[in-house]
């Protein structure tokens, strides 16, 4: 059987880690199996360097940025390797350019476009462990590129997907973190969340881009395309942790799977725009050339011709956002426009809610009995997203696992 073993920050954050990293890979390759290794940079590496290249400079460039960012996963491929070396396995480091992991160009927070696996290929024969970085690419031209903060996780899933033909479809991609599953809700924040044994592609696709950070959005959707079995466990113990797995038939009983939350948006009104065809491309066009991803839009109703549109970005757009948005003032098509950054979207999941009728209004209530104000709302076939006041995120996440049953 083919694992591929990724380990993230905490769980390779100090050299006592490291070892027992080592060791439990070690373990694996005892038993038999081949193993790929990816690991993430050492616990707070990628922030310091972040916040290093932010000390030299306001807007550092992203080129040089991901040059920067990507050495944290360099060095833990290699204090990895020597640890398994010095204990007797035949390991070693590989970068982005020795497994041809390519993207497309866009810096900080690049795409894969394939994977050449020949090289892993090449070292699982020799009977090697391949310890690979996560996180990091190249394009085209050889430029150093990087896969957006939690991208480690998607480069295992990926490099499953390309050696799936050389594993026989006998493999799995085990994500080592620091909980030991996926749980009902972020463990950190609910008492009594409670782990999950298993969870569909489809949901952990949701939870994960409504902001359950355990996994990164794309690799559930790599997961997903290559039909990869992901398990999310523990690297301190070794309990049994979350299959993340195509549906089932039963996985349907349960409405409510679990529930997220996100503090990485910021809400933009723009108020008293005349209501009339065209005003909305003429405000979100803009925004679009511009490569800011808007989620959720709301339009008020209209009273004498004119309305208030909100919706929201990330956090980090509101600023560019709301200069672009200037122009309409300017232009006159728009009386003013405000920001708040003090919100957050707690999302409810569940592939249940495809079959079961009044989800919306129980979770409605539950916020409405908490005295919690609901600013937004939007909805897909197995997810209702709500945007609240910040102050009130926790509660609402607390009060939501209590009223559909979670804990
Ligand atoms: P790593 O460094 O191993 O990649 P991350 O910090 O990226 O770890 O992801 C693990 C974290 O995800 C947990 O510590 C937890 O706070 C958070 N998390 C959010 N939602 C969930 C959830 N539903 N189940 C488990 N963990 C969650
Ligand atoms: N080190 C990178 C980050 O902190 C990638 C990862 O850990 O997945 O975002
Ligand atoms: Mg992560």
């Amino acid at each position: 059987m083919l694992l591929v073993q990724k380990f993230g920050g905490t769980s390779v954050g100090t050299i006592d880690r490291i070892r027992n990293v080592a060791t439990r890979v070690a373990r694996a390759k005892s038993e038999g199996h081949d193993v790929v290794v990816v690991v993430s940079a050492m616990a707070g590496e990628t922030n310091r360097l972040i916040d290093l290249a932010k000390s030299a400079v306001n807007e550092p460039d992203p080129r040089e940025l991901d040059v920067l960012v990507s050495t944290g996963e360099q060095v833990t491929t290699a204090l990895l390797s020597m640890t398994l070396l010095s204990m007797g396995y035949k390991a070693r480091s590989l970068q982005n350019h020795q497994v041809h992991l390519v993207t497309d160009s866009s810096f900080t927070k690049a795409h894969i476009k394939r994977i050449d696996a020949q090289q892993l290929r090449g070292a699982l024969k020799r009977g090697e462990i391949a310890v690979v970085a996560g996180f990091q690419g190249i394009d085209e031209e050889g430029n150093i590129t990087t896969l957006g903060r939690g991208g480690s996780d998607t480069t295992a899933v990926a490099i499953g997907a390309s050696l799936k033909p050389y594993a026989k479809n006998n493999l799995v991609c085990e994500i080592y973190t620091d909980v030991d599953g996926v749980y009902t809700a972020d463990p950190n924040i609910v008492k009594d969340a409670r782990k999950l044994k298993r969870i569909s592609f489809e949901e952990m696709f949701e939870l994960a881009s409504s902001g359950a950070k355990v996994l990164q959005t794309r690799s559930v959707l790599f997961g997903m395309k290559f039909d990869i079995p992901i398990h999310v466990r523990s690297s301190f113990n070794d309990s049994e942790g979350t299959m993340v797995v195509n549906e089932t038939n039963d996985m349907e009983s349960v409405v409510v799977t679990g529930i997220s939350y996100d503090k990485n948006e910021a809400k933009i009104t723009v108020i008293h725009v005349s209501d009339k065809p065209g005003i909305a491309h003429s405000i979100f066009a803009p925004l679009a050339e511009a490569g800011i991803v808007v989620d959720m839009i709301i339009q008020t109703a209209s009273t004498e011709g004119y309305t208030d549109m909100s919706f929201t970005v990330p956090k980090s757009e509101m600023k560019p956002a709301m200069q672009i948005l200037q122009e309409l003032v300017k232009q006159k098509k728009a009386i003013y426009v405000v920001g708040d950054e003090k919100v957050a979207k707690v999302s409810i999941v569940g592939v249940g809610m495809r079959t079961h009728s009044g989800v919306a209004a129980t979770m409605f209530k539950a916020l409405a009995d908490a005295r919690i104000n609901i600013q937004m709302i939007s909805t897909s076939e197995i997810k209702i997203s709500v945007v609240i006041s910040e102050a009130d995120m926790k509660k609402a996440v607390e009060v939501l696992h209590r009223e559909f049953g979670l804990g």
